[in-house]
Order: C-alpha cells, then structure tokens, then sequence
C-alpha cells in the first residue's frame, strides 16, 4: 500500500539503523516531543534497533498529559452543575483533578458525553437547548483549528447555549522551557508531524538560533522516525544548529494558513499552567474577548488556576520533561497501572508510560504465550 508498507519496511528500518549507528562518533540524547511518536517507537520496537548510546526521551505531547488538575478541576464542576452537559474526549475522563475525575462526576449523575469531533458538541447543543454545552477543548495546534471551527459554526447557527472549557496548548514554547531548565539533556528535537502541518516549521527558527538545537519535523510511522533520528544525528555530529524537514511530504515551511486563520480569529495567545512543569509563558490559547461569550471560564466565573495538583507518587512532571523513562518511576506497572492509574501518562492513549506499559506487555506475551 502506497504511503504505508514502504514507511514500515523491516529492511529498510534495518539499513537506517545501521546508517546511525555508523554516523555516531559519541552518545546523543534527542526527544521525540509527540506522544503518537512515542507510540510508535515502541510498537515497532525502534529503541532496539538503534545504538545503545543513542538516548530517546518522550516529550510532552501529550495533550491528556499535560492538562493540569486545576481545569480537571474545573470541568468536574461544570459536570456536577444540573444544567450543564460536559463534552468531552473519551481520554479526559480518568485524568486525576486535585480530588476527583471526570468519571467520578458522571458516576455522581453528572451529564458526561463523549464526541469524537467539536462539531458534535455544537449538534448536542442544537439537539439540547434546554442544556448548556461546554465542551472540554483540549489539544495542541492540531486541534485548535477545528474547535475554532466548532465557536463559529455555533455562532453561525445562533447557539446561546455553547461554550468552550479552552485548555489549548502550544508546543514551541514547552521546548524552550525544557531546553531552559538547567537539568535539560534534550540535545535534538524531532518535532511532530501533524503540528507542524498546521503550523509549518518555521516556528522552530527562534528556538534553534536561541538555544543552538537542531529540529528536526518527523512523521510518525518507523521509517520516518528512523529518518529523523538520523537527520538528528547528522546535524549533532557537524555541530550544526537548523531546522530539517523530514516530513516533507505533509510539512511546508508555512503550514496550513487556511487553519492558521481559522485560529487567530477566535484564539488569542496566553500564559498556560501545565502538568507537572508548572507555567509556561505563552504556551496556551484562549478565547479573544469578541468570542467571550462562549468562553465557560468566564460565563461559569470559573478558576482554573492556582490549584495544587493532588500530591501522588506520579512522576509524570520528570516523564513529560524527558528527565526520566517511565520504567524508572518507581510506581511503574506496580501500583500505577492502566486500570489503577497514578497520572495521565498512563491514562491516555498518546501517554508515554502507556506506551511503555502496554507494548512491554505484548512483548511479555509474545515471549511467553503461556505465561509460564
Ligand atoms: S508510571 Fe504512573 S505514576 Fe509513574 S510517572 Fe507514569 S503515570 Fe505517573
């Protein structure tokens, strides 16, 4: 199948891992910054192929990941209030606020439904106008245009009773928080694919000129990670600071303006709270104040801020910074496990500690069927 078999052919991942290991004159450390990559370097078991000095660590995209408990916190509110339908994305629901989740709040009668798109919460507000509608809007640049989309479809349509809880985040501004902290061993970024396809690459600029790191923009199946890496590898090893666009063939420097528009016509750029690193300048988006009245926080005179995550043995905060792996958090497949989750990294689909967790344990099986 064209696009597909070629992007997952054993020989070739084979040749590019021997390509790297041979261009490598000392150890690297590069963050992948997406969790779908995360996904997918270990269900097609990437880090074995590649040198043992060669260090991969998982970023922080994940959007579940690093929605912090104070807007957790806030949805589970607006979800407890008799009037209020809460629309969500399936992954939102076990992610821990600082007491309760999502799921506690429906399990308590609270009105919880899952979408698979903002547009059908804008159809769940004209099929429910006895109700007000917030949907949860969580994401990266991805997913910011399409819930951009969904406020003037609503607006369009005339909706009085449709409101977005807005917890967009960026990405540009979470590398440079991370190549900022003095702990930073991030020595190459490959950048996601499909943010970039919104964004376009040259928002890497700055940060490469600023911290001297090279990015390289990667898609998301083996070869194309393998590709990357080894793009990576080769900018390290000349001592060369730029941005590479490996995913040319979905990535232009520019992006997707027709999105782009899309999003500054409803979303203006703000300081953002994230899970486990704190506030992050810049780093979110919310509502203009022309879309303010399908803004919950304000409408709902809600605080999303200034709340204390619940103190857990989670490490999600070191995970999510590429400080640790998640096998080395101590909670790992013992008390933190997908159906007794400690953090979001193991609650969601994109989250590094699934990953690990769930693609171990088809390992596991495979080399052992039995389970002897
Ligand atoms: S394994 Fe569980 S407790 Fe440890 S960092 Fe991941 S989500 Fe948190």
């Amino acid at each position: 199948m064209k696009y597909v078999d070629e992007f997952r052919d054993p020989e070739a991942a084979r040749r590019l891992a021997a390509a790297i290991a041979a261009r490598m004159s000392r150890p690297w450390t590069i963050m992948e910054i997406c969790g779908g990559q995360t996904h997918a370097i270990l269900k097609y078991g990437l880090e074995e192929l590649l040198p043992i000095d060669l260090t991969l660590v998982h970023g922080p995209g994940c959007p579940v990941c690093v929605t912090p408990a104070g807007i957790i916190d806030a949805a589970v509110e607006l979800a407890s209030r008799r009037d209020v339908m809460l629309v969500s994305f399936g992954d939102m629901l076990r992610v821990p606020g600082s007491s309760r989740d999502l799921l506690s709040a429906k399990a308590a009668g609270g009105d919880v439904r899952l979408v698979y798109s903002p547009l059908d919460a804008v159809k769940l507000a004209q099929a429910n106008p006895q109700k007000l509608i917030v949907f949860f809007a969580v994401g990266f640049e991805t997913t910011a245009p399409a819930n951009a989309a969904a406020v003037l479809a609503a607006k369009r349509l005339g909706l009085r009773n449709f409101f977005l809880l807005a917890a967009h985040r960026r990405v540009p501004p979470a590398m440079e928080a991370i190549l900022s902290a003095p702990s930073c061993r991030v020595q190459a970024f490959l950048a996601a694919g499909h943010v970039c396809t919104v964004m376009g690459y040259r928002e890497y600029l700055p940060i490469v000129e600023t911290f001297r790191t090279p990015v390289v923009v990667t898609g998301f199946e083996p070869i194309d990670i393998l590709m990357g890496i080894l793009q990576a590898v080769e900018l390290l090893e000349q001592g060369k600071a730029s941005v590479a666009n490996q995913y040319a063939r979905v990535v232009t420097e520019k992006g997707n303006l027709q999105a782009q528009r899309l999003m500054a016509e409803v979303f203006e750029i703000c300081d953002a709270d994230w899970r486990g690193m704190g506030r992050i300048p810049a780093s979110g988006l919310r509502l203009k104040p022309t879309y303010a009245a399908f803004d919950a926080e304000q409408v709902f005179s809600l605080k999303t801020s200034d709340k204390q995550e619940r103190p857990t043995d989670c490490l999600a905060g070191k995970v999510l910074q590429g400080l640790i792996k998640p096998t080395d958090c101590p909670a790992f497949g013992a008390a933190c496990r997908p159906e007794t989750p400690l953090g979001a990294p193991m609650v969601s689909s994109e989250g590094a500690c699934a990953a690990y967790f769930r693609y171990r344990q088809q390992k596991l099986q495979t080399a052992n069927p039995k389970g002897d």
